[in-house]
C-alpha cells in the first residue's frame, strides 16, 4: 500500500493529511524511512543535527530572580536594611551605606550558593535520565532516551516511563498510564491498530505512546514520531514543573533557629535602649548600639552555608555512586536506622548461572560447588548431559528459552556472550545454549502469538506460542509437534515462576513419554526437590506447558500445568557486601533483607552475608494474617522477609518507622514506588531499576550496590556533623560579640571610666566579623572530612535537637570566654587610656574565632590527632581572613574612614594572637578531658 506522506512528517511534525494514529504501524514506518533493521548511522546522525537531543527545556530549576528574592526577604536581612535605614535617619551615610553594601553582599553569596545549589541538583537529575532499547543497523543497542532521533524504533516494557512520542508497532499486554498528560489515573490498554477516525483525542489513540507516560503493564515496541519540544508533553511545558525544592530538617530547624536569633536580637537592642536610656546615653549612640547587637546576634552566613555544605555533600556521594534527586536526602541518610533492601542485584551480583535442572526421576548438578563464586560457563560450552540428557531435560530448558524476553549477543571483540534484559531469563537462555539449542531457532519453530507477562504480585509469566508443523530443526520440539499429543489443541502454552505458586496451578508432570497425575507423592518429591535447592541459596523456577486451542493468553490459561521441571540457578552474592553489613552493625544501622525469593534462598543469603541474626523469616502470606500491631511488634528482630510483593514493602516500612525508626529501601519495580516514597530515603538501582522507580526515590545507586547506601550514609553523618559543627561555630562566636556589647557599658559604669566610648564595637564591624568568620570560616567546615569513629556510633535521633549532646553546654562556655576575653582587652587598652580600645577588641574576636574554628574541626579529637593540615581549604580561608582584616587595617580609607578602626603597633597583633591561642588552648583542655572520660566509661 502507497501511502502518500508528506516530507515534513518525517521531521516528526504532525502531518496535515494524515496523523500517525490514522496510519498503519507499515505506514508509519515508510513515511519515518525506517525498516525493521531500525535506522542506520548516518540517517541518526542527520536527523540528530535536525532535530536536537530528545529533551525538554529544563523549566524546573528554580528562577534565578525568584532565588534573589528569597534572599532578600529573608528576616535576617530585612532586619539588616532596617538597620541601615536607621542609620540613614540618623545621618550615619557611611554606616547606612556600609550596611546596605554588606547586606547585598550577602544577599548575592547566598544567592550563588543556592543557584548553584539547584544547578548542581538539576544536574544530578539530568544524571538520572534513562536509557533505553532501541533497534539500529540491525542490533538492539541501549541508549540514553536523550539521544533518540524520529524514526527509532524502541523497546518498552512495564516500568519505562515512554521515552518519546511513539506510533505503536507490537504491543503485548501493554498498559500505559497517561495520567502525566490526560490527567487519567487508570492505566490505557494500548495495540497497534489503524484508528481511520478524524480528531480522536489524544486519551483516544490507542496506538500512540506519549513522552512521560507510564508502562505499567506489558511490553511493546514503537517508533518515535516525535522527540523532545516537539512531543505532546513537550507542547504542555507546565506539566514538566518539577516539585518545590524541599528543605531538609535540618535547614527548617535553622531557618527557626535563625528566625529566633534575629528577633531575639531585637529584642536585647530594645533592652539596650531602654537600659542606655536610663543611664542618660544620647538617643543616637542607643540606637547606634543597638543596631550594633541585631547585627551581632543574626547569623547572616548561616543560610548560604547550609546550602553550600549540603550540595558539597552531595557532589560527594555522587563520587561514590549514590546520586542524591532531593537535597533533604543528604541529611536525613545521616540519621537511617534502619536499611531495607532487596536481595537480587543489591546484595546479589545478579549473574544468575543455572547450576541444577531437576525433573521427574532426574537431577542434574551442573556444577559440583559454587563456593559463592560464579562459574565460568561459556555458552558456547555445550554440556554432553544436558543434550543427551533423558528427554524432559532438553525439553525443560527449550521451554525455559521461549518463555523468555531476554536475548543473548555475541561480543565479537571479546568472543564472549552477554545476555540483555533480566539475568534470570539471561540464566535460561544460557542454559538452552548448552543443550544446544539457541532462542533464535526456538523461536523460529514455536513464534509467540500471546503472552502474560512477568509481574512480582503473581511471580511468573507465561507465553503462547503456534505448535511447531513441519520440518522441525529440532527433535525434541516433536513433544509439541507430534499430531498424537493433544490433536486438537494448535498452541501450547508455556509458563515458569516461583514454584510454591505454580504448583497449586499444576495438574500433571510430564515423564519424558506420558503425562503422570500430580498426586500426592509427585507433589512431596517437588517440594522436596525446591527446599534443598533454595536451602543452598539457590533461585528455583518451575517451567510447566499446556496445551491451548486459542491463541489467546489470559489469566485462564495459567491453570492444568504440566510441569516439566524445576531450574535451580545460583546469583552469588556480592563480595563487598559482607564488609558492609558489618559496617551498619557498627554503626548501629539494622540492615533487613526484602526477597520476592523463596524464604530458605532468602535465609542462605541473608546469613551468607551476616544480615540475619537470628532464623526467624517472615513471608508475605505471613504478613497478611497479620495485623498492623503484631507487624510492628515483629519487624524488631526479624531481618529476613521474603515471598514479599511491592505492596507488602509499604506495610514493612509503616512498622519500621512506627517504632521510630528512620528507614531507607531500595526497590526496582514499578509496584515499588509507593514503598520508595514512604520510606524517608527511597533508594532506586541505577542499573536495573524502573524509571519510575527512579523518579520516585530520593536517591539511585549508579552500582545497585548495597555497599554505596552504607557510603552514603557515612556522607550524611559527615554532613551533619558538619553543619553541628558549624552551628556551634558561629553561635559561640555570636554569643561572645552580644556579650561584649551587652557588658561594656557595664564595666564602663562600674570602673568609673564613663568618657569612653559604650558602644564596644561599631555595627560595620560586627558585621565585617561576621562575614570573616560566619561567612568565609564556616564556609570551609563543609570540607573537614570524616571524624574517626564516624561509623561506629548510633545513628543521631533526628527528634533531639541540634544543641543536644553537649553542643548546647561548649556553645556556652566557650561563648563566654570569648566575650570574657574580649572585653578584658578592651578594658585593659581603656583604662590605659591608649585610642586602640575598640580595634583591640575587634581583632581579638578576628584572632579568637580563627583559633576557635580550628579547635572546632573535631568535636572530640585534638587538632594534632586528626592532623593540622587536614583540611587545606579550611587554611585557605584563614589566610583570607586574616588578609583581608590585615588589608582594612593597613588601608586608613576603609580601616578608619569606613570601619572606624584604629592603627594598631605590631605588639597588639601579639596580644590579638595570644588571646587565640588561649581560647584554643582552652578548647583542646576541654576536648582532652571528655576523650579522657570517655575511655574511662569504656
Ligand atoms: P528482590 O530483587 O526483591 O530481592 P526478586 O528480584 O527475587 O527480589 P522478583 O523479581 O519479584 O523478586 O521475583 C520473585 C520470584 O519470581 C522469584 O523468586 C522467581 O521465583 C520468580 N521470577 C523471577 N523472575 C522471573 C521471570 N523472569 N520469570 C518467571 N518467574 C520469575
Amino acid at each position: 500500500m502507497a501511502v502518500q506522506v508528506p516530507t515534513q512528517m518525517a521531521t516528526g511534525v504532525s502531518a496535515a493529511e494524515r496523523e500517525w494514529y490514522q496510519m498503519p504501524a507499515s505506514a508509519a514506518l515508510a513515511a519515518l524511512d525506517v525498516g525493521v533493521d531500525g535506522l542506520i548511522g548516518v540517517q541518526v546522525r542527520e536527523r540528530l543535527a535536525k532535530h536536537g537531543p530528545n529533551e525538554l527545556t529544563d523549566r524546573g530549576a528554580k528562577a534565578p530572580l525568584a532565588i534573589l528574592w528569597e534572599q532578600v526577604t529573608s528576616v535576617m536581612v530585612l532586619i539588616l536594611i532596617a538597620a541601615a535605614a536607621l542609620s540613614l535617619f540618623l545621618g550615619k551615610y557611611p554606616e547606612a551605606a556600609a550596611i546596605f553594601a554588606i547586606v547585598i553582599l550577602f544577599a548575592i553569596l547566598g544567592f550563588i550558593q543556592e543557584y548553584r545549589a539547584e544547578r548542581a541538583i538539576a544536574a544530578l537529575k539530568k544524571l538520572a535520565v534513562p536509557d533505553v532499547r532501541v533497534r539500529r543497523d540491525g542490533a538492539v543497542v541501549q541508549i540514553p532516551a536523550r539521544d533518540l532521533v524520529p524514526g527509532d524504533i524502541v523497546s518498552i516494557e512495564a516500568g519505562n516511563i515512554v521515552p518519546a512520542d511513539l506510533r505503536l508497532i507490537e504491543a503485548a499486554n501493554l498498559r500505559i498510564q497517561e495520567a502525566a498528560l490526560t490527567g487519567e489515573s487508570e492505566p490505557v490498554e494500548k495495540d497497534t491498530e489503524a484508528i481511520p477516525l478524524p480528531d480522536v483525542g489524544l486519551g483516544d489513540r490507542l496506538n500512540i505512546g506519549y513522552m512521560g507516560t507510564v508502562v505499567s503493564y506489558g511490553r511493546g515496541a514503537g517508533v518515535v514520531i516525535a522527540t523532545g519540544m516537539q512531543t505532546e508533553l513537550g507542547k504542555v511545558a507546565a506539566l514538566i514543573q518539577d516539585a518545590p525544592a524541599e528543605m531538609t530538617p535540618l535547614q527548617h530547624r535553622l531557618d527557626t533557629v535563625g528566625k529566633q536569633l534575629a528577633l531575639a536580637g531585637v529584642a536585647v537592642a530594645l533592652l539596650i535602649m531602654v537600659i542606655g536610656y536610663f543611664s542618660g546615653e544620647t538617643f543616637s549612640e542607643l540606637i547606634l548600639t543597638a543596631i550594633g547587637v541585631a547585627v551581632a546576634v543574626i547569623p547572616e552566613g548561616l543560610p548560604a552555608v547550609v546550602t553550600f555544605t549540603l550540595a558539597l555533600g552531595a557532589q560527594r556521594m555522587l563520587r561514590r555512586n549514590a546520586l542524591i534527586r532531593k537535597l533533604p536526602a543528604v541529611e536525613t541518610l545521616g540519621s537511617v536506622t534502619v536499611i531495607c533492601s532487596d536481595k537480587t542485584g543489591t546484595l546479589t551480583e545478579n549473574r544468575m548461572t543455572v547450576t541444577v535442572v531437576d525433573v521427574a526421576g532426574h537431577r542434574l548438578d551442573l556444577i559440583e560447588r559454587l563456593h559463592g563464586r560464579s562459574p565460568a560457563i561459556q555458552p558456547q560450552d555445550v554440556h554432553p548431559d544436558l543434550v543427551d540428557g533423558p528427554m524432559p531435560i532438553p525439553l525443560l530448558l527449550a521451554a525455559g528459552a521461549l518463555a523468555n524476553d531476554a536475548t543473548v549477543q555475541r561480543d565479537h571483540e571479546a568472543g564472549r556472550f552477554h545476555t540483555l534484559g533480566d539475568p534470570t531469563e539471561g540464566a535460561l537462555i544460557v542454559a538452552a545454549m548448552q543443550g544446544g539449542m539457541t532462542k533464535a531457532d526456538l523461536e523460529a519453530a514455536m513464534p509467540r502469538v500471546a503472552e502474560l507477562p512477568f509481574d512480582s504480585d503473581r511471580k511468573r509469566m507465561t507465553t503462547v506460542h503456534a505448535r511447531p508443523t513441519g520440518a522441525l530443526p529440532m527433535p525434541l520440539l516433536n513433544v509439541w509437534g507430534s499430531k498424537g499429543f493433544a490433536p486438537d489443541a494448535p498452541y501450547v502454552s508455556i509458563t515458569k515462576g516461583a514454584v510454591d505458586g505454580m504448583l497449586d496451578l499444576t495438574a500433571s508432570v510430564w515423564q519424558g513419554s506420558d503425562i503422570t497425575p500430580l498426586d500426592a507423592e509427585l507433589r512431596a518429591r517437588v517440594l522436596a526437590a525446591n527446599e534443598t535447592m533454595a536451602r543452598n541459596g539457590m533461585r528455583v523456577l518451575a517451567v510447566a506447558f499446556r496445551p491451548l486451542t486459542e491463541p489467546t493468553a489470559d489469566a485462564s490459561v495459567e491453570a492444568d500445568l504440566i510441569l516439566l521441571g524445576l531450574v535451580g540457578m545460583i546469583d552469588p552474592s556480592r563480595p563487598e557486601v559482607r564488609a558492609a553489613v558489618e559496617k551498619c552493625r557498627s554503626a548501629g544501622i539494622r540492615p533487613v533483607m526484602i526477597t520476592g525469593d523463596h524464604p530458605l534462598t532468602a535465609s542462605y543469603i541473608a546469613r551468607d552475608l551476616g544480615i540475619a541474626q537470628n532464623d526467624r523469616v517472615l513471608t508475605g502470606a505471613d504478613l497478611v494474617r497479620m495485623s498492623d500491631a503484631d507487624l510492628a511488634q515483629a519487624v524488631d528482630d526479624v531481618s529476613v522477609f521474603a515471598r514479599v510483593s511491592p505492596e507488602h514493602k509499604l506495610r514493612i516500612v509503616g512498622a519500621l518507622q512506627a517504632k521510630g525508626n528512620i528507614v531507607a529501601m531500595t526497590g526496582d519495580g514499578v509496584n515499588d514506588a509507593p514503598a520508595l516514597k514512604r520510606a524517608d530515603i527511597g533508594v532506586a538501582m541505577g542499573i536495573t531499576g524502573t524509571d519510575v522507580s527512579k523518579e520516585a526515590a530520593d536517591m539511585v545507586l549508579r552500582d545497585d550496590n548495597f555497599a554505596t547506601i552504607v557510603a552514603a550514609v557515612e556522607e550524611g553523618r559527615v554532613i551533619y556533623d558538619n553543619l553541628r559543627r558549624f552551628l556551634q561555630f558561629a553561635t559561640a562566636g555570636n554569643l561572645g560579640k552580644i556579650l561584649i556589647m551587652l557588658v561594656w557599658p557595664l564595666v564602663l559604669y562600674l570602673t568609673g571610666l564613663k568618657f569612653i566610648d559604650p558602644t564596644a564595637l561599631l555595627p560595620l564591624q560586627l558585621l565585617w566579623l561576621n562575614l570573616m568568620t560566619d561567612g568565609i570560616l564556616g564556609m570551609s567546615m563543609g570540607f573537614e572530612k570524616a571524624e574517626q569513629g564516624v561509623m561506629s556510633r548510633s545513628p543521631h535521633s533526628p527528634s533531639s535537637g541540634i544543641f543536644s549532646g553537649g553542643v548546647g553546654v561548649q556553645i556556652l562556655w566557650i561563648g563566654a570566654l570569648i566575650g570574657v576575653l574580649g572585653l578584658g582587652v578592651g578594658f585593659f587598652y581603656a583604662q590605659a587610656g591608649l585610642p586602640q580600645w575598640q580595634t583591640m577588641i575587634f581583632i581579638s574576636i578576628a584572632f579568637m574565632q580563627v583559633f576557635q574554628a580550628l579547635g572546632t574541626r573535631s568535636s572530640i579529637q585534638s587538632l594534632f590527632q586528626i592532623g593540622v593540615f587536614s583540611n587545606p581549604v579550611m587554611w585557605a580561608a584563614i589566610g583570607l581572613v586574616l588578609a583581608l582584616t590585615l588589608v582594612v587595617l593597613a588601608f586608613p580609607s576603609i580601616g578608619q574612614s569606613l570601619l572606624g578602626l584604629t592603627p594598631l603597633a605590631p605588639g597588639d597583633y601579639g596580644v590579638a594572637l595570644g588571646l587565640g591561642v588561649i581560647l584554643f588552648v582552652a578548647i583542646e583542655v576541654e576536648k582532652a578531658m571528655r576523650r579522657r572520660r570517655a575511655g574511662e566509661r569504656r
